[in-house]
This record gives structure tokens, sequence and C-alpha cells, in this order.
């Protein structure tokens, strides 16, 4: 199938253009970006124009950040394409549900894709935890927003997330294993004192289960969840790319950390597009969106790139 990248910048030159390059699925056909463009791949700048010159594409894939994100999206459902998002799905839940609504009066396939969850030991953690109860589960997921984020003013700016921007990647692989679900009671979260956005959260929610985000950490990624169960402890590492079950390190194939993750986004996005179907979950967002109605905002150092 012939697939457009809308918003050619960090990740859809990271991740997108690789993995629909080595997919028997897809071909890129089309790029449009006010700057950005892939090599041998015709380039548009304007997206009705691309719509409007290009009927033979049927799906695009939208790799801008979010605020943009949702009137490219309506633009496209509205056109019969078939859209991929890339996380989070939209800027609010509501333009969210608003988009969802149009792809089914639409006939269209909608899919707002969590990267992580296609981290090579998702599954297995799902599948071990299935029939366990959960008595504690605690994320840790500190980075640095200089090497993720270089110069991007826009997490910083309404809408941008912050620190929540990867925070909800372990928040979508939380609410992809546990066998219950569990929802947001009280969060802090830290807004440096000249931006929008906060830059560190801890968050607390039902179940026992609690989540430490900070974008401050320049030594390393740490990218872990630990869940204790009655029948031992399960945790995940590298963002869900290596899994310990009771002091047992899970064997992996995977040559690189992550490699596999937007190839599968594509495969899945391939069933969803022939099965004519919507995969919209916006659970990991709604935590995201209770974090913010009930946090305890404090402010702490200025933060400038
Ligand atoms: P980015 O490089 O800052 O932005 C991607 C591209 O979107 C830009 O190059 C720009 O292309 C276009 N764009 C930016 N603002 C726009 C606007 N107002 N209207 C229209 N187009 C606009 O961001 P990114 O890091 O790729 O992140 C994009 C999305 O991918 C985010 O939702 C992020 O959470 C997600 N993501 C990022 C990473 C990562 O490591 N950075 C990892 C996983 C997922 P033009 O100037 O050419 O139009």
């Amino acid at each position: 199938m012939k697939i457009a990248i809308i918003g050619v910048g960090k990740i859809a030159l990271d991740q997108h253009v690789p993995a629909i390059s080595g997919s028997a699925d897809w071909e890129l056909a089309a790029t449009c970006s006010r700057h950005g463009t892939v090599d041998g791949v015709e380039a548009f700048t304007d997206f009705d124009a691309m719509l409007e010159a290009r009927p033979d594409i049927r799906v695009v894939s939208l790799c801008m950040p979010p605020v943009p994100r949702f009137d490219y999206a309506r633009t496209a459902v509205a056109a019969g394409r078939h859209v991929m998002l890339e996380k989070p799905p939209g800027a609010s839940i509501a333009e969210c549900h608003a988009l969802e609504r149009l792809a089914r009066a639409q006939g269209v396939s909608l899919f707002a894709t969590w990267h992580s969850r296609c981290a090579d030991k998702v599954g297995a953690a799902k599948a071990w935890l299935a029939d366990k109860t959960v008595t504690r589960a605690h994320i840790t997921w500190r980075e640095s927003v200089r090497k993720w984020h270089p110069g991007q003013d826009w997490v910083f700016e309404p809408g941008g997330m912050g620190v929540f921007d990867p925070g909800i990647n372990a928040l979508s692989i939380l609410t992809e294993i546990l066998p219950a679900p569990v929802h947001l009671t009280s969060a802090t979260l830290e807004y440096p004192a000249n931006r929008q956005t906060p830059i560190a959260a801890q968050l607390v929610f039902t179940g026992n289960t609690s989540a430490e985000f900070d974008w401050r950490e320049e030594e390393r990624d740490i990218w872990d969840i630990e869940i204790e169960t009655e029948a031992g402890k399960l945790s995940l590492h590298e963002g869900g790319a290596r899994m310990v079950v009771n002091g047992v390190t899970a064997s992996t194939e995977e040559d690189a950390p992550l490699s596999g993750e937007y190839p599968r986004l594509y495969a899945q996005m391939a069933e969803l597009v022939q099965a004519g179907a919507i995969d919209m979950d916006l659970s990991p967002l709604i935590h995201v969106a209770d974090a913010h109605l009930l946090g305890r905002r404090e402010v702490v150092a200025p933060f400038d790139f």
C-alpha cells in the first residue's frame, strides 16, 4: 500500500522512514512537510495539494507534534484517507473522540499508535501478568530532554506535554500489561519557572501503583517498570526491551533494543487498514489528563536547552 509521511522531523527520519522501507506492506509514495523531505520521495509542502494530487495514496502517517496534528488528521479523514497517529494521539481527549467519530462516519481506519507497547518484551510481560494479582507497581522513567528533544521548544509549550511526552510511553506499557486497570489519585508536577509544561512528575495511582518521570537525567536513560505480584516480581527495563521475572532475564532475539517497535506498528496499521478497523485506545492519555486535573504544581529552576 502507498503511504505518505506528514511532518518530516526527528521521529519520521529516525523511525518511520526506515520502518516503511523495511516493510513489504508499504511503499513511501510521498511526504508533506513545510521543510523536511526524504531523498527520492515526492515532496509536498501543502497537505490539501497532496491529497488532491495523489488520490492513489490512501494512507497517511502523521508525525508532527500533537498540537498541530488534529487539523491534519481531520482533513485526511474527511478526504477518505486512513490515518496513523504518532503518540500522543492528540493534544486533548475531546479532539481524539471527535476524530474517532469522524473516522467511523467516513469508514476509514484510525490508529492511535503507542510505540512503546511494541517493545520486544511487552507482550511477554502482559502474558505473565494475566493471571496474577498485582500487589505493587512502580515506574521510573528518567531521560535527558536535551538528548531526545534537542532544541524542540514545543515540548514546553501548552499541549507539548513536557515530561509526559516520554512518560506517556511508560503509561502506554502499564495500561497494556496490568491485568486490572488503575486510576490516578494524586500527582506532583514540577514546572520550570520559565516554562508551560512540567519537567518532572510524580504520580500515585490506585492499586499501590506509582510513577516518577524526570527529564533532567543526563547520565543515562532509565526506563524501568517493576511489578510485584503474589507469585513474584516482574520488571521491564530499557523501555520494555528487556524483562526479568523472579531474577531470571528473558532471552531476546533483537540485536538493538527497541528496534522492533516501529516495524510492528506499521504491521499493525496494515492489518487495521485491511480489516477496515479503528484502534483508538486513549487510556495512557487519560492518566496524563488526570495528572493535570489532580496534580499539585511546584515551580523549579528555569530550563533552557
Ligand atoms: P519534531 O521533529 O519537532 O517535529 C516533526 C515535524 O513536524 C517537524 O520537523 C515539522 O516539519 C512538523 N511540524 C512541527 N510543528 C508543526 C506545525 N505547527 N504545523 C505543521 N507541522 C509542524 O518532533 P518529533 O521529535 O519528530 O516528534 C513528533 C511526534 O513524535 C511527537 O508527538 C512525539 O511525541 C513523537 N515521538 C518523538 C520521539 C523522539 O524521539 N523525538 C520518539 C517517539 C515519538 P516541517 O517544519 O517540515 O513542517
